[in-house]
């Protein structure tokens, strides 16, 4: 429609085309209101039933509700009206009629369970915290690109298919490929460690990954989304300072473009951007701390991954985003370097969010020898990763990297109870439509 008005851009004195949804028919007897909503919000449209055209006033107030409609009129002042201007229709045209009976209410007087509200998402993307939370999303991925492109890092994309998977065995999904078994890639982890020896040295990545978790949890997706950064010349440190530089420029990116988005999910007043340094925690001091808690039934000892509870009871302690550094070894992915000084002890890095986990990282294995044996400890073959494996024969680098779940940041950022609720469509145990 060339000649469309946004209905935020309809002014008094102008004659204007809105075209929208139904969201609201008031009717009060010798004069009704249809409110029209578009992405830009709402405006009421106003009938008074002796003085037009009965045709125009049985259309417009005839209209089933959420039905898509175009309606020319003049525009007038009006501070009755909830946005100050109303429209006094001169013709109305039904563009799509919607059916009476709405699987989902989007002018949200009527509440829906999520399941509900994930299988009619477009329905549910017609309420303002919904769609605030995709808006917020789209604002998380663009001020990370840009800063991203500030620390010169290159953006790039990986295959999703792949003939071997890195994370663990039991996580992959098993996919037929011309007739031959591939998976679907949990992580572009080998890609972009290759691409640091390349002549790109610094890069990122924001896509797709598939792990076949069998657990249902607010927090876990079967397809997630990884916003992942690997750098050459880089220790696991200089990765850490980026992972906060990235982070915080999310949080920032929304407080400055989002308002809007803040209000509509009641968050304007108590959203912040993380200040300062986020702290660095040893595993040795996590897990102390954990103890010192006093939350968990058994006291952790050095070598046991902190379960839930666990990094519930640390959160809540340390109160705001914090690094838990130096883990040991043995529970961490054969790809990520030791400590020179101490091989029981790694490089790798959580950062965490008071409530879960947002990124694991580190300093990664570049020296052939070690690589290949790391391959051997963890019980997979080096043969079949001889793609991987021979690039650090011709000259790669020390490097450093992580790996930060979109999801999650997105869902903490907003205090969101659940991980789905920040995918349009997403994929779990139960659900693979729509
Ligand atoms: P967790 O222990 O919380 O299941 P993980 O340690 O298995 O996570 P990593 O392999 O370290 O996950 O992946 C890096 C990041 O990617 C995680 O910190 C998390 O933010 C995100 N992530 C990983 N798996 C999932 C998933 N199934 N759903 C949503 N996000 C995920
Ligand atoms: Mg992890």
């Amino acid at each position: 429609m060339d000649d469309r008005t946004y209905t935020a851009d309809a002014e008094p004195g102008e004659t204007v085309t809105v075209a929208g949804w139904v969201h609201e028919i008031r009717d009060l007897g010798g004069i009704a209101f249809l409110i029209l909503r578009d992405s830009t919000g709402k405006i009421q449209i106003k009938f008074e039933k002796d003085e037009m055209d009965d045709d125009l006033v049985e259309t417009g107030l005839g209209v089933h509700r959420e039905s898509v409609v175009a309606v020319t009129g003049d525009v007038e002042e009006e501070p009755r009206a909830p946005t100050g201007v109303e429209i006094t229709p001169d013709s109305l045209d039904v563009v799509a009629e919607a059916d009476p009976e709405l699987p989902l209410d989007p002018s949200g007087k009527v509440d829906a369970d999520l399941s509900t509200r994930l299988d009619n998402r477009t329905l549910d993307l017609r309420k303002d915290e919904t769609k605030a939370i995709f808006e917020i999303r789209a604002e998380v991925l663009r001020s990370v690109r840009e800063a991203f492109r500030n620390l010169d890092a290159t953006e790039i994309n990986t295959p999703k298919i792949v003939a071997t998977g890195t994370e663990g065995g039991t996580e992959l999904f098993p996919i037929t490929y011309f007739g031959q078994e591939a998976f679907m890639n949990q992580s572009p982890q080998l890609f972009k460690q290759l691409m640091v020896g390349s002549g790109l040295e610094r890069v990122f990545e924001i896509g797709p990954i598939f792990r076949a978790e069998e657990h249902n949890t607010p927090r876990h997706l079967n397809e997630a989304t990884s916003i992942d950064f690997e750098s050459a010349f880089y220790d696991h440190t200089e990765a850490m300072d980026a992972c906060e530089t990235i982070v915080k420029a999310a949080y920032e990116g929304v407080a400055e473009n989002c308002q809007d988005a803040l209000e509509a999910l009641d968050l304007q007043d108590e959203f912040e951007a993380p200040e300062g340094d986020f702290p660095r925690l040893t595993y040795e001091e996590a897990i102390e701390r954990i103890n010192a808690t006093g939350e968990l039934d058994e006291q952790l000892v050095w070598g046991d991954d902190l379960p839930t509870e666990g990094e519930h009871a640390l959160g809540q302690d340390v109160g705001e985003h914090y690094f838990i550094t130096d883990w040991p070894s043995e529970i961490k992915p054969f790809y990520i370097k030791d400590h020179d000084d101490d091989e029981q002890l790694s490089t790798g890095f959580d950062m965490m969010h008071p409530t879960m986990e947002l990124v694991s990282g580190g300093q990664r294995e570049h020296r052939y020898d070690h690589l290949v044996e790391g391959f051997e400890q963890q019980g997979l073959d080096p043969e079949q990763f001889d793609y991987y494996t021979k690039m650090f024969k011709y000259g790669m680098p020390p490097h450093a990297g992580w790996g930060l779940g979109g999801e999650r940041l997105v869902m903490t950022m907003l205090g969101l109870g659940n991980i789905r609720e920040a995918v349009l469509f997403p994929r779990d145990r139960q659900r693979l439509s729509p």
